[in-house]
């Protein structure tokens, strides 16, 4: 049975990119070693990480004076390294989950870390507006997509301090204005590569301004200055993640991406927005996730919510439990995911729903 995999991370890739990793891991370029018993100092790989960073710049459009780097620890360590390199006094955070929640903590350790807005009292289901960003702030930190919820920020929003963003989740699904960035970062999990590698994209005059002592391998100066170079990266994902930068140029870059996503992503909400049985649980449509899209049983169905995923799972259906911090369910439609998927998701539903309704 054909699977459709709508799972949050780790996650979809295009099978092109699956099938010539296998081929590095049993000969890498021709070299007659695996890529996994090969020097990441190796003459091999440098140029591996350098046309990452290359495409990194190429698709994302990312002007002079910023550096890209790879580094271990996932998007959890960049919660305490933001603050470890950029928090001298204060810091904003807007909190729109689970994410901005862990990053809002940790950067407490470090200093004065302030909650700009909320959306906590809906259980996190819209993008707070009308707050306005603290103008003496070391920097303003926001979540792009929020993973969990399924809502999204694709503003990118002027802020007059340096703007952090965790874009885990939506990296690569569209253009962004990375001027208007200071720092991007994101574990590769979601929509680049396996788990093990996390990007960094990074403006180079936002360093060097605190005052306290940071230790070398938390520090982005020294990753910058070693071209990722300075201990051994996660060269497998990295290398993944070079073969779906490849693959995401020869579709057409960010615009096409965006172009299939918001395909798929109209297709799914135009179906529960006229289902009798499901809904989103988003309401506000320009708040709704792309890649992420929650959605619930009615509250006459309620009770048929665990009936539809058996169902659902019998169809190939794979990944769509929802997080518990939501419930019901959460299909992640990430760039690899065909719109095919999408479809045999909402066929699988009109089935369900004929049959219970
Ligand atoms: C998954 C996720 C994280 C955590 O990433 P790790 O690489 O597991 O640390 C952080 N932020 C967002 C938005 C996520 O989706």
């Amino acid at each position: 049975m054909k699977k459709h995999n709508f799972n949050a991370g780790p996650s979809i890739l295009p099978r092109e990119v699956i099938e010539d990793t296998a081929k590095a891991v049993l000969d890498f370029e021709g070299q007659g070693l695996s890529i996994l018993e090969i020097s990441h100092r190796a003459k091999y790989f440098q140029p591996v990480v350098d046309e990452a960073v290359a495409l990194f710049k190429e698709l994302l459009n990312i002007p002079e004076g910023y550096s890209v780097i790879f580094l271990g620890g996932g998007a959890s360590t960049q919660f305490c390294m933001v603050p470890y390199n950029l928090l001298e006094k204060k810091a904003a955070y807007l909190n729109t989950g689970v994410w901005a929640k862990k990053a809002l903590k940790e950067a407490k350790g470090f200093g004065e870390a302030v909650e700009v807005a909320s959306s906590a009292d809906k259980n996190f289901n819209y993008i707070p507006k009308g707050w306005t960003i603290p103008a003496d702030a070391d920097y303003f930190h926001i979540t792009t997509n929020n993973t969990i919820y399924g809502t999204e920020i694709r503003e990118d929003f002027d802020s007059p301090v340096p703007l952090v963003a965790d874009m885990s989740s939506d990296i690569f699904s569209r253009p962004v204005d990375v001027s208007k960035y200071a720092i991007i970062y994101g574990g590769a999990q979601k929509n680049l590569a396996p788990a093990g590698v996390t990007f960094i994209i990074i403006r180079n005059d936002v360093l060097g301004k605190v005052s306290r002592y940071i230790p070398t391998m938390l520090n982005y100066q020294t990753h910058i200055d070693n071209g990722s170079m300075f201990n051994t990266p996660p060269v497998l994902p990295i290398y993944t993640a070079l073969l779906n930068l490849r693959y995401l140029k020869a579709q057409g870059g960010l615009a096409a991406m965006e172009k299939k996503n918001i395909a798929k992503a109209e297709l799914l909400y135009n179906y529960l927005d006229n289902s009798k049985m499901f809904t989103a649980t988003v309401p506000n449509k320009e708040d709704r996730s792309r890649m992420n899209i929650c959605f619930v049983m009615r509250d006459a169905y309620k009770d048929k919510e665990e009936e539809f995923l058996k169902f659902a799972t019998g169809k190939g259906m794979v990944g769509i439990k929802g997080h518990r911090l939501v419930g019901g369910f959460r299909a992640s439609c990430y760039n690899a995911l065909p719109i095919e998927s999408v479809q045999a998701l909402i066929d699988c539903m009109t089935e369900f729903e004929k049959a219970n309704a």
